[in-house]
């Protein structure tokens, strides 16, 4: 069991890739908590086996997620934190005003900026840990309608970068992991609401959002559980500051 011993902490943990990043640890053996805003889910997902504990908790509160990784870290010190949990909103640049700008940098960016900021003082004192954040393709590409969405990951993947360079001597590594489509709620909402403004049927929805992809599906949310897992196991020390791109090879 190649985590065995280590504590990790998953945002966003109760469903989609955060849950199967969490289970994917568990199995590795490592002990996992996770943190969210929806108890039940949270509570479903460690009675099914996926986490030994949970807090709910909205990321984009830097004094909950204090509080809460201190209540969490009675257990044991955090040595793995992924900040998973996201959110987007889509729509044309001049119908996204700066409120919905704002909105993606916060849950985005500031979510992942908070989480960071709790671990990494206890990890730089052990002088070890393992940092990952959740961005995505639209972190390194544009795409149509998703401009403030891209925006704060372009901007998670340029802090994964910084980051990186501050705590390369310091046994913490920091990277990213980017997924293209993968198959969660936040794709099915999607999938729904373009059915619903175009008058397209579901599955014309989904050939048109696989159609970058050049596997032509839908990413498995376990298919980025495993990148993750490579970039907290003990064979990755020398990888930081990247973001693996587990898109199919859509670039
Ligand atoms: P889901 O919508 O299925 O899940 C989002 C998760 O984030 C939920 O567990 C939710 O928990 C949590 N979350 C959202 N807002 C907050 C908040 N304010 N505080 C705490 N937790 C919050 O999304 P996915 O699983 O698809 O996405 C996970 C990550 O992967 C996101 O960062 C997303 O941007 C990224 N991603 C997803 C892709 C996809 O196609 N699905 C593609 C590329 C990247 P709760 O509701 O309990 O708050």
């Amino acid at each position: 069991m190649a985590l065995q011993g280590q504590h990790a902490l998953v945002t966003g943990g109760g469903r989609g890739i955060g849950r199967a990043i969490a289970q994917a640890l568990k199995d590795a053996g490592a002990r996992v908590s996770i943190l969210g805003r929806d108890e039940a889910a949270l509570r479903e997902a460690a009675e099914a086996g996926a986490a030994d504990a949970f807090a709910a908790c909205d990321v984009r509160d830097p004094g909950a997620v204090s509080v809460a990784i201190g209540d969490l870290s009675r257990a044991k010190a955090f040595d793995i934190a992924i900040a998973n949990a996201g959110a987007v909103e889509t729509g044309p640049f001049l119908r996204s005003d700066s409120e919905r700008f704002r909105r993606m940098i916060d849950i985005n960016l500031i979510g992942t900026v908070n989480l960071f900021h709790a671990v990494l003082p206890g990890m730089l004192e052990r002088g070890s840990g393992r940092l990952v954040a959740i961005a995505s393709t639209a972190g390194h590409r544009g795409y149509p309608y998703v401009s403030a969405y891209a925006a704060a990951k372009h901007a998670v993947i340029g802090l994964v970068k910084s980051l990186a360079l501050e705590t390369a001597r310091s046994g913490v590594t920091v990277n990213a992991v980017s997924p293209g489509y993968a198959d969660t709620d936040m794709v099915a909402s999607g999938l729904d609401s373009i059915a619903a403004k175009t008058g397209k049927s579901r599955d014309e929805a989904l050939a048109a959002m696989v159609k970058d992809n050049p596997q032509g599906r839908l990413v498995a949310p376990e298919e980025v559980a495993a990148a993750v897992l490579y970039l907290c196991g003990p064979g990755s020390a020398a990888v930081t500051g990247q973001s693996l791109l587990v898109n199919g090879g859509e670039f």
